[in-house]
């Protein structure tokens, strides 16, 4: 293929070619969740986006090692370093293990992403199983000068790394604005800076996740873990690190500092970052009530939702929308969404069935390159969809013997659909064999009782069938013998 990838890089804010570092190898991080509460939008989205990702450099024949870790230690409720470690206050509440919150957790992430059909990473490392990487890196950035340590806690000295780096070049930030827009040192502070972040924090009495060090008992601050699992399973400099764009600072921030003082590199060559999803218009939130787990969508059971929505549908509505734009979560766009992913599932399940004519009444030898074009252009799903969107059309036309289609041009649609549908953009029909046989039993019912209704000359009785039968997406068409249906208006 001519056509060559291009990726949207945040740290120099443009798309670039992609081109790998040690090609066919492809190094990629993704920043996973913190375990302590199960799955919701926020996390299905740059797990969809990532997963996107991995699949099409697979299929573009690059071998990928793909690294999402879970985050069990080190994450505190505030983002400067304060509160409580999440899973420790969990498991404080539950009166369970740290590792049990954990494993609780991480269960259930994986069952949720498994409905998603978001595929496994290569690796999936834990924060807490590489305590000794996070240390030996702490131990680089203080012999170089570029950490302190207080009463038993290390600090990165960003005062110091920015007078000879930029500390801020990814999200955009200065560092006069940093430090004047932090609340002001109290005197008690460990840090000689509001802006600097720990690396290695002393453990309080009661806090039960803490491992020995040079330093105190304690635990490793969170930017530290991305850096240490990075490093050891991609190397010092890899190429994409990805994650949602809440992480772009400090979090992304921060290891790009300890990267360019533990190793004098960058950590990665390519930046990626998913935007974030709005409900109804507002940021989502505990505090407003409206932070949707996934396993409540799947269930309908959340007092907003106005019915359950299917994973499949879930991950079409995220699909629909670049991975750069903000996502805006309602009702009905997800109904919207249920209905065209409906429309284009049937679609595949009619080319399966289509008879080849002499001639093609379409030309659909440029449908694989606008999609191939789409893709390579910093991944853009919902190009993809419209592209195909555009052949459901004609496909239904074929069935209905208003349009033809000649041998070879079905076997390449047929390759087409299954390459971008199930391969890349990871879809499945979610209807089992069953319920399709049940329905079109219940079709030929109520098309039945709709006729014995047109032979009775009851034509309200008949209109109003196929009127309801409109309104969920069924359509009706009447011919000499008959009715027949189909899903889509
Ligand atoms: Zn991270």
């Amino acid at each position: 293929m001519e056509n060559k990838l291009f990726v949207y890089n945040t740290i120099s804010r443009t798309k670039e070619a992609f081109e790998p570092i040690n090609p066919p190898l492809v190094g990629m991080y993704v920043c996973g969740p913190t375990v302590y509460g199960d799955a919701h939008l926020g996390h299905a989205r740059p797990a969809i986006t990532f997963d996107l990702v991995f699949r099409y450099l697979q299929h573009l024949g690059y071998k990928v090692r793909y690294v999402r870790n879970i985050t069990d230690v080190g994450h505190l409720e505030n983002d400067a370093d304060e509160g409580e470690d999440k899973i420790a206050k969990k498991a404080r509440l539950e009166q369970l293990e740290p590792m049990e919150v954990v494993q609780y957790f991480t269960d259930r992430y994986h069952i949720n992403m498994n409905q998603l059909n978001v595929l496994s990473p290569s690796i999936e490392p834990r924060a807490s199983g590489h305590i000794i990487e996070q240390i030996e890196i702490v131990k680089k950035i203080i012999e170089k000068g570029y950490a302190y340590e207080t009463n038993g806690s290390v600090y990165f000295d960003v005062v110091k790394y920015d007078s000879s780096h930029h500390y801020g070049k990814l999200s955009g930030r200065i560092l006069e604005d940093l430090l004047s827009n932090t609340r002001a040192l109290d005197g008690q502070d460990e840090k000689r800076n509001a802006a600097d972040f720990a690396l290695w924090k002393k453990a309080e009495p009661e806090h039960i996740m803490r491992w020995p060090s040079p330093w105190s008992d304690g635990f490793p601050g969170w930017h530290m873990e991305c850096s240490a699992m990075s490093c050891k399973y991609l190397g010092e400099h890899f190429d994409i690190h990805g994650g949602g764009m809440d992480l772009l600072f400090p979090h992304h921030e921060s290891e790009i500092a300890q990267s360019n003082i533990a190793n004098d590199k960058e950590p990665c060559k390519y930046w990626l970052h998913n935007n974030m999803i709005t409900i109804n218009g507002q940021k989502m939130g505990k505090s407003l009530g409206n932070f949707i787990t996934l396993n409540e969508f799947f269930a309908g059971s959340h007092s907003s939702l106005e019915k359950a929505f299917s994973p499949m549908t879930i991950r079409f509505f995220m699909l629909q929308t670049h991975y750069r734009s903000t996502l805006d979560f309602s009702n009905e766009a997800l109904i919207a969404s249920e209905k065209g992913l409906k429309r284009l599932m049937l679609a595949m399940e009619i080319l399966d069935k289509l008879k080849p004519s002499e001639v093609s009444t379409t030309d659909i030898s440029q449908l694989s390159n606008k999609c191939y074009e789409a893709m390579n252009d910093d991944f853009n799903s919902p190009q993809v969809l419209a592209n195909l969107f555009d052949t459901v059309r004609f496909i239904n036309g074929v069935n209905d013997n208003d349009e033809t289609i000649t041998a070879d041009d079905l076997q390449k649609l047929k390759v087409i659909y299954t390459t971008f549908v199930i391969d890349l953009l990871g879809l499945r029909n979610e209807t089992n064999t069953d319920q399709i046989e049940i329905i079109d039993s219940l079709m030929t019912m109520i098309l039945n009782t709709r006729n014995l209704a047109k032979i009775n000359r009851d034509f309200a009785v008949s209109d109003k069938i196929r009127a309801d039968l409109n309104k969920i997406g069924i359509a009706v068409k009447d011919n000499k013998d008959g009715s027949t249906w189909s899903f889509g208006i």
